[in-house]
């Protein structure tokens, strides 16, 4: 394969290919690997300029735990990066797929690419010097490089005809279980589309789109082979390529080609479709093929879910500031807790969360809740038996806090992270001597928690759950 497409030709360059085949991507390689040596050795970085190492610190906060010392003092911005920081991690929590994000960047002084304040370099800097995991320790390296590459692009115009183009899939050398534990939503093998790339305006976007590679816990997975279609269809060789590898090659597609993230979303879907033989939404089953405007309508949905959230992700960040973390993982334990149970206090009445995020167990508990939900707002009810549903819920939202775990982005905390930090002091409250079930009855359950069918007749009795379908809870 030819190696001299240069970035200063960029009118010149084929519509589609591997960011490795641009001539200069060698030195960024390089770049990339002595800001990688350095943070493994400890040194003080000066991210932004990997060559000249000087004793300088970011302006702005590094972690979590240092914004939140940051806010407690006043300072706006550390403030304004506390709520981003509770949003963003509610979101990975709640929206396992269906889901589109889209965050502009800026450029500091120096004509660095920022986010919120913090050089995209500085980030990457944190997830290599706080991860434990080896795997995501080694996802992170490549997530810097790819940081390296955009700010390249940015600077050489590389972005103004092209956007670079990522998948990142679940691990597929973790077990479920591992995978799970480093944060990856392993139900339904949810996968991001990265697009960055430059808007009209000339600003750095990075937009994300979260799609389902699995549609429930006991179907097949397609994430690997439709990623590899995904490919092909740009005319890109992705073959015999496993998850961390299709991850390390990014691909530049010309924006006639892939304008947006949404672009690509369909053009992912419309890969799943021919793997697994029925059309897909994010990756989700769907009864006909979705058009360019469904894929508008649901980023537009997306937008107004998060504003309409915005009081609740205020009260997290306030209390996220009234805490004192020790360390960032204390910080981002804290966060964990924090948005762990403001999803399950959500997840009964708000129906835009997948009711399976937190996990299979809970799934049954909220498809169950959701139902008595639904029939406590079909007024008028009798008083009598309004109370039963209230206790019904109410002993529900108990089970769905006992069983259920969220995990937000693979590294970020996850509830059972949180357990082993926090584990002693729940312990004590949870006697066994207080059991109630919830009363025997019949509903509908809009999907099944583990073979994924739809609208399952499911019935409750003595505490446990059987769907129409076939499947049990335990
Ligand atoms: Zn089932």
């Amino acid at each position: 394969m030819s190696q001299c497409l240069r970035a200063e030709n960029v009118g010149e360059l084929p519509d589609v290919f591997e960011v490795s085949r641009l001539n200069h991507d060698e030195v960024l390689r390089k770049q990339a690997d002595s800001l990688i040596g350095a943070v493994a050795l400890n040194q003080s970085v000066r991210v932004d300029k990997v060559d000249e190492p000087l004793v300088k610190q970011p302006d702005v906060s590094n972690n979590l735990a240092e914004s939140i010392g940051l806010a407690q003092e006043g300072d706006p911005k550390a403030i304004k990066l506390l709520k981003i920081n509770a949003r963003t991690d509610y979101i990975e929590r709640a929206f396992k797929s269906g889901f589109v994000m889209a965050v502009d960047l800026e450029r500091n002084e120096d004509g660095k690419l920022t986010q919120n304040g913090q050089t995209l370099e500085s980030v990457q800097v944190n997830s290599l010097r706080y991860l434990e995991n080896e795997r995501l320790k080694e996802r992170a390296k490549v997530e810097a490089l790819h940081t390296i590459r955009d700010q390249y692009y940015a600077d050489k115009g590389v972005f103004k005809k092209y956007a670079r183009v990522t998948l990142s899939l679940v691990d597929d050398q973790m077990s479920d279980e591992e995978a799970a534990k480093a944060g990856f939503f392993v139900n339904t093998r949810s996968l991001s589309i990265q697009l960055v790339t430059e808007d009209e305006k000339g600003d750095v976007v990075i937009q994300s789109a979260f799609v389902a590679g699995k549609q429930s816990a006991d179907a097949a997975p397609f994430d690997i082979r439709s990623a590899r279609e995904f490919a092909e269809r740009l005319g890109v060789d992705y073959e015999g390529l496993g998850s961390e590898e299709m991850h390390a090659r990014p691909i530049l597609v010309d924006k006639s080609i892939m304008p947006d993230v949404l672009v690509a979303a369909q053009l992912f879907d419309e890969s799943a479709s021919e793997i697994t033989g029925s059309y897909k939404f994010f990756g989700k089953n769907r009864n006909s093929p979705p058009t360019r405007a469904d894929y508008i309508q649901r980023y537009d949905e997306n937008k107004k879910m998060v504003d309409d959230m915005d009081h609740d992700i205020d009260i997290v960040a306030w209390e996220l500031m009234c805490s004192s973390p020790q360390s960032p993982l204390e910080a981002t334990t804290e966060l964990a807790r924090l948005n762990d149970k403001l999803l399950k206090d959500r997840i009964i009445t708000d129906e835009s969360i997948d009711a399976n995020v937190l996990g299979v167990e809970a799934a049954y508990r909220v498809n169950h809740a959701r139902d008595r939900y639904r029939e406590l707002q079909s007024m008028p009810i009798e008083m009598q038996q309004q109370n039963q549903i209230m206790r019904d819920i109410d002993m529900l939202q108990k089970e769905i806090n006992d069983l259920g775990s969220s995990s937000s982005c693979p590294g970020g905390a996850t509830n059972k992270k949180m357990d082993s930090i926090f584990g002693e002091l729940e312990g004590q409250d949870k006697n066994e001597d207080s059991k109630e079930t919830v009363e025997d009855c019949e509903f509908i359950s809009e999907e099944c928690p583990e073979c994924g069918d739809t609208k399952v007749k499911t019935t409750a009795k003595n505490g446990k759950y059987y769907g129409d379908c076939g499947c049990e809870s335990k």
